[in-house]
């Protein structure tokens, strides 16, 4: 699937994002697995390979993420397309507390819970990021 996105744009992804994933903000370098560009718009809904239509994402946020576009807000029930960081920032979105990213929109609700952001080995990796001053 890599290889489907053209190296100039993939760097300009990576670039962009600081080599950091865009939802988790987690740097590359403190990942296993190498971060990839993520289709905001999947293609299966015809989302075009374009620098508008690519984040830079971990290999779970992209995972967990995988074709979906919005989901349904724990607290209203309402469909809430996820965040998307071509028009959105992450600091009108979410806070960081302590190693846990707290939601400040529906957005983020949402993002939060569908990629698992505070799931315990997140919260765990980031905790020792944060400890050596590599986070946020
Ligand atoms: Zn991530």
């Amino acid at each position: 699937m890599q290889s489907e996105i053209p190296d100039h744009l993939r760097r300009l992804v990576i670039e962009r994002a600081g080599n950091c994933c865009e939802y988790c903000l987690l740097p590359q370098w403190a990942a296993l697995h190498k971060h990839e560009p993520d289709h905001l718009i999947p293609r299966q809904h015809d989302g075009k390979t374009e620098e508008g239509n690519l984040a830079l994402a971990c290999f779970r946020c992209n995972r967990y993420k995988g074709p979906n576009v919005g989901a349904f807000d724990p607290v209203t029930g309402q469909l809430v397309p996820l965040f998307n960081p071509r028009l959105h920032k992450w600091a009108d979105h979410f806070v960081l507390e302590g190693a846990t990213i707290r939601a400040l929109t529906a957005e983020a609700r949402v993002t939060i819970k569908l990629l698992h952001l505070n799931d315990e080995d997140h919260i765990t990796e980031r905790r020792h990021l944060l400890d050596a001053g590599l986070y946020g």
